[in-house]
């Protein structure tokens, strides 16, 4: 069973008090961007298996969304985050980088 630490609350909770919500760090585009640009925002999404950053919702709990860096083969959990960034911290990185060697950010293969 999935169980990932709400940094809002504080509890650890197992996959039935959350809500999976695909991809985190999706780039955005808006107006002005190419037809690619906005397709890629609205229907391409990483699927790896290994290292993943996923937006989760503690749905039966405090209800705020946050960050998940996991591995989708093993269900190891590298930390939970802010959904309020851009990018994992660095802590979360160097702790996969020490599991997962030669892994780097938006290097997902
Ligand atoms: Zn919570």
């Amino acid at each position: 069973m999935l169980i990932l630490h709400c940094p809002y609350c504080g509890v650890d909770a197992d996959e039935t008090e959350l809500h999976a919500g695909g991809e985190a760090h999706v780039k955005r585009y808006g107006p002005g961007s190419s037809d690619a640009e906005f397709e890629s925002y609205l229907f391409v999404r990483e699927n790896p298996k290994g290292v993943h950053f996923e937006r989760w919702r503690h749905a039966n709990g405090c209800g705020k969304w946050f960050h998940a860096a996991r591995c989708t083969s093993t269900l190891e959990v590298f930390g939970t985050y802010s959904a309020q960034t851009t990018e994992p911290p660095q802590e979360i990185k160097d702790k996969i980088s020490a599991k997962r060697p030669g892994w780097s950010w938006r290097e997902f293969a």
